[in-house]
């Protein structure tokens, strides 16, 4: 049993025009990453496409239909300043979905016991009734919804470690007490949310980090916060967002994480999926914005990611 990877070529036609840092080439940096030798055996397969029905578990129907005709034949349709739809993006975004969706199928059914979806768009900017922030749709809220409607599983937990706090995965669950969301990001920054004090119904946990925080302060407020109201949770399925944008080399942020930082944190949280979840992990791409720093950390987390038995 080892890791399996859903990608697809469609990731690389969603493409927001020139200069834009959410771009095809952060997909085909991370596509060699995976193809080193290392990786070399785990288990690679094709992204299916999610249905309008499962994205609507999350989006509203008329959100989801309205981004699928917004799709234009040619040119862009931007739908904020920062996001755009191309002739390629419903696919990719429908893809992005559909990836964490049979990540959940197969390991429920016993295939493997984690996943990484290499895809994009990224996802976790997507509230219910808005795309932004380079999002369309909310993979691992879509992926949440679909472990427990259809696998009916009962505490399902996200850690969110993107630079960027995951409004749309918050406002998805803020309600919602039997969904855990955990997010570490730079504070205050884009988007504005995330503050500790956003507790949703005591289900949410925010870690506000000061532009410039590097290393060990990072461990050390993982390790006093996340960590420990995650074991207390017990989830049953642990669902990643990750992004690499903490990176020190990173374009669009101010923290000073390194590629052995992505590693640590995903060690911690392979060690917590052991103990609760029979080692039940699901990891989706998000930000990641240095075409160099990119690879390195997928390659840091999915190292730690391959050992989740
Ligand atoms: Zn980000």
């Amino acid at each position: 049993m080892t890791t399996l990877i859903f990608s697809h070529k469609s990731a690389e036609n969603h493409d927001m025009g020139h200069g834009h840092p959410e771009c095809p080439n952060r997909i085909k940096a991370v596509t060699r990453a995976l193809e080193a030798d290392r990786f070399k055996n785990l288990d690679k397969r094709e992204a299916p496409l999610a249905t309008i029905e499962q994205i609507s578990r999350i989006h509203s129907q008329i959100y989801v239909e309205q981004i699928i005709d917004l799709v234009p034949q040619e040119g862009l349709h931007q739908i904020d300043p920062d996001t755009a739809l191309c002739p390629g993006s419903g696919e990719a975004a429908m893809r992005a979905c559909g990836a964490v969706v049979a990540a959940i199928d197969a390991i429920m059914a016993g295939e493997s016991n984690s996943a990484f979806c290499a895809m994009r768009p990224p996802g976790h900017h997507a509230e219910p009734s808005r795309g932004m922030g380079f999002c369309l749709f909310n993979n691992i809220a879509v992926g949440v919804q679909h472990a427990r409607i259809v696998h009916n599983l009962e505490r399902v937990a996200i850690v969110d470690f993107d630079v960027h706090h995951g409004n749309g995965t918050q406002s998805a669950f803020w309600s919602e007490e039997d969904v855990f969301f955990a997010s570490s990001h730079q504070y205050p920054f884009y988007p504005g949310t995330g503050s500790a004090k956003e507790t949703g119904v005591g289900n949410i946990c925010n870690v506000p980090l000061a532009e410039g925080t590097g290393s060990q302060h990072f461990r050390r407020k993982i390790e006093g916060t996340i960590l420990p109201a995650l074991e207390k949770f017990k989830p049953q399925l642990i669902f990643l967002s990750a992004g690499f944008d903490a990176h020190s080399r990173d374009p669009l942020a101010n923290l000073h994480l390194e590629e052995e930082d992505f590693g640590w944190i995903t060690s911690k949280l392979v060690d917590i999926a052991g103990e609760h979840c029979d080692a039940k992990i699901i990891s989706s791409l998000e930000g990641g914005y240095d075409l160099t720093a990119l690879p390195n950390c997928v390659t840091a987390h999915l190292t730690e990611l391959v050992k989740a038995m």
